[in-house]
């Protein structure tokens, strides 16, 4: 999955234009900058991309995410609804601005399964916010449905999908707005850097100021500009735009590559019977970057990785089950509240409740799962023999 593994010549070339006028600020000093907008560049490249009517550039997806709910009026006392399966940056955002994650299951989508998402909505509830993991997507239309149903907001985030659709959308265009991140291992990057995407022209008016202070950006004096509302700084720099701006005219290259590894490592896998992967709600839509797979029990799933380990082949195997980064179970920081300023009794409350909620259906198919990460930097034959040592690690630890 990361386009890091393609930097060539293109980054150091954007990157170079930038340190011709050494304007590294995205706005103002439009005298000395001769011409060079590369956030501005790359922000029309990302609309052209994907399909979307707006993009605004942030310093992270965490960022991008947390600017998405501000512009989308999410905040204190809001309730969203998200997996339990996902990266903290995603209840980073939620909590940053005031609001309640309220983390429910997934499903064997790996992301939200919409019958708890129903389950979990109260007079409170503002957003559902599905994550698409490991580069495919979750069922959209049964959340986009809830949505309208009970008039909820519609945040993807789509930090690990770029590249991936549904029913010919890019994921992350189809909600009410969406996120992408460019930090360093995901499928593009810009070294950090994230944007929100949107097709409603006041969310990205609203999103263009949040990232820059509040600044109104309508005047060519940027001193002058008004304040119509109290923004952060969530700028990205013109050089990870730069950075950017050559992965995206290696997007199309990337994702070629990344289907091809897939489905040739894919077919090892295919012929062992115990093996059976993730559900992708639109088969056309996966981008690929990653094989999720199951095996029928956690004692089997164990004994698989045990294998792996021993044969020197479990890196880029991730166990999200036992990750601090991904899964609930590991989340101590989140369920004791461990923050260093004081934050609202309702989102201590919230915290607090998820040291006790069941999260067995999640547990049930996180514990059966790996995703195989896949390399840009594969040969042929290097797949084939990981494929090949996958396949004879899984079977014996299944014969045992
Ligand atoms: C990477 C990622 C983010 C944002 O991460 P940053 O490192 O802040 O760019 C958000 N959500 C998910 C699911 C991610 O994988």
């Amino acid at each position: 999955m990361p386009g890091f593994e393609l930097f060539g010549e293109e980054e150091r070339k954007h990157i170079n234009d930038v340190m011709e006028t050494g304007i590294i600020m995205r706005y103002g000093f439009d005298g000395p900058r001769k011409g060079i907008f590369k956030s501005v560049e790359l922000e029309k490249k990302i609309t052209e991309t994907f399909g979307c009517s707006y993009a605004q550039l942030a310093s992270s997806g965490t960022a991008a995410l947390t600017t998405a709910m501000a512009a989308l009026n999410i905040g204190y006392g809001d309730e969203i609804i998200m997996p339990a399966f996902t990266f903290v940056a995603s209840f980073e955002a939620v909590l940053s601005v005031g609001a309640i994650p309220v983390l429910v299951d997934i499903d064997e989508t790996l992301t939200l399964n919409p019958v708890a998402v129903r389950a979990a909505i109260t007079p409170k509830t503002k957003c559902v916010m599905p994550v698409h993991m490991c580069g495919s997507m979750a069922d959209l239309d049964a959340l986009k449905a809830i949505c309208k149903e009970h008039n909820l907001i519609l945040i993807e985030d789509a930090c690990q999908a770029i590249g991936g659709t549904y029913k010919g959308k890019a994921l992350g265009t189809i909600g009410d707005a969406g996120t992408f991140s460019f930090d360093f291992v995901k499928t593009i990057t810009c070294g950090e850097g994230g944007v929100v995407m949107t097709n409603n022209k006041d969310v990205y008016i609203k999103c263009d100021g949040y990232t820059d202070h509040g600044h109104d950006h309508l005047g060519v004096d940027r001193g002058a500009d008004l304040h119509p509302f109290i923004g952060y700084n969530y700028r990205i720099s013109e050089l990870h735009a730069a950075l950017g701006l050559a992965q995206i005219g290696k997007l199309d290259k990337i994702l070629s590559i990344q289907k091809n590894n897939n489905l040739i490592l894919k077919s090892y896998l295919e012929q062992i019977p115990e093996v059976t992967f993730r559900s992708v709600p639109d088969a056309e839509g996966d981008s690929y970057s990653f094989i999720s797979w199951f095996l029928p029990t956690e004692a089997l799933m164990q004994a698989a990785i045990e294998e792996l380990k021993e044969q020197g082949i479990l890196a880029g195997n991730f166990y999200w089950f036992n990750n601090n980064w991904h899964y609930i179970k590991k989340w101590q920081h989140l369920k004791e509240v461990h923050t260093l300023n004081n934050i609202s009794n309702e989102q201590k409350a919230a915290l607090l409740k998820l040291q006790t909620q069941d999260f067995s259906a999640s547990d049930a198919i996180m514990s059966r799962c790996i995703s195989t990460a896949i390399s840009l930097a594969w040969t042929e034959d290097q797949i084939h023999d990981k494929g090949a040592k996958m396949a004879a690690a899984i079977k014996k630890a299944i014969s045992k």
